[in-house]
């Protein structure tokens, strides 16, 4: 089969990605190999292919939103019959003893294993999934449409939990493209007001479109105070801009799982009030079967551009350089 892996991680335009010939991986107990249909594209395949994050292993195919049916099924693996459509996400497994694991917080687990980062993901033509940590998909829901909620979509719903804006209250995004897309769709159909802040001219009209209450540039001060926000730019220089911009006791909640450099804070105007600063890391399978039941009761819809699987490096490069609008998508 083929698959793309990260040879050195680069620039994205000076080709980090190289294109290699593999044996068909064979699953291991309680694992099923499937044959990819498609595979989102993320800012964190993008982070891995430019150096961002190190590599946790030489030559890994990236690749965490894969939507395909299982082609094979290792020992002990009855979860799902063969010719079934699922989802492969980032969480590719805990090791379900830790004491994160042990009190429900599996996200924050000591030892996880991540698609498309420690174990090969779905830029390929099938990939290994641990079956307790994929996902059924719902019918109705096509497979280009389904592949950015497992991961854009999951993360994005953990993070507006975690920005904890009360009922019918004004919620800033900051930053607005794959996973922001999905979530302010979350946020509007639970009532909430929703700010973005973002600059990009596809991102701006992308977020007029859903219908959100304004659309600004990332700098400015949104029309009125907030009561949570999520920052989605992997940039550093908007936590004190978006700190501003909260109300008091308002929580800001850090998206990304890489960030630039955050500057120096001023305590008085951008943390006092009791102001919260705080990250998001990765999600439990709880945050996804929630999500998805709620994404399809919702009739959240994910925006998105397809790409063949041979054109992996360009769909990065326009990820990069802000070429489109919502979710890219890999097609095989
Ligand atoms: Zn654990
Ligand atoms: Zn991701």
């Amino acid at each position: 089969m083929r698959a793309w892996v990260v040879g050195t991680p680069g620039q994205v335009d000076s080709g980090p990605l190289r294109r290699v010939d593999r044996e068909e991986p064979v699953p291991g107990p309680g694992q099923v190999r499937v044959d990819v249909s498609c595979c989102g594209v993320c800012r964190t395949d993008l982070h891995l292919a430019e150096g961002d994050l190190p590599p946790r292993r030489a030559a890994v195919t990236p690749g965490h939103e894969v939507v395909g049916r299982v082609s094979a099924r290792g020992p002990g693996a009855t979860r799902f019959t063969v010719g079934q459509r699922v989802g492969v996400p980032w969480l590719g497994s805990t090791d379900g003893s830790c004491r994160f694991c042990r009190r429900g917080e599996e996200n924050l687990c000591t030892a996880p294993v991540f698609t498309g980062w420690d174990v090969d993901g779905g830029y390929a033509d099938a990939c290994l999934v641990d079956e307790s940590f994929a996902y059924p998909l719902p019918d109705g829901l096509g497979d280009e449409r389904a592949a950015p909620l497992l991961c854009a979509g999951i993360i994005g719903y953990r993070a507006l939990r975690c920005a904890d804006v009360p009922p019918g209250g004004r919620l800033g995004v900051y930053g607005f493209g794959g996973s922001a897309h999905l979530t302010a769709q979350v946020a509007l159909a639970q009532g909430l007001r929703v700010h973005v802040l973002t600059r990009g001219e596809h991102n701006r009209r992308l977020a007029e479109q859903l219908g959100v209450d304004s659309v600004g540039t990332a700098t400015d001060p949104p029309p009125e105070p907030l009561d949570g926000a999520i920052l989605f730019a992997p940039a550093g220089e908007l936590v004190p801009v978006a700190l501003r911009a909260l109300d008091r006791g308002a929580t800001l909640a850090v998206a990304g799982i890489w960030l630039s450099r955050i500057p120096a804070l001023d305590y008085a105007a951008e943390l006092f009030g009791e102001r919260r600063l705080r990250s998001v890391t990765a999600n439990t399978r709880r945050d996804g079967e929630e999500f998805l039941r709620l994404a399809g009761r919702l009739g959240v819809r994910a925006t998105t551009v397809a790409y063949p699987m041979d054109d992996a490096p360009r769909a990065l490069s326009d990820l990069a350089h802000g070429r489109f609008g919502g979710a890219a998508v890999l097609h095989t």
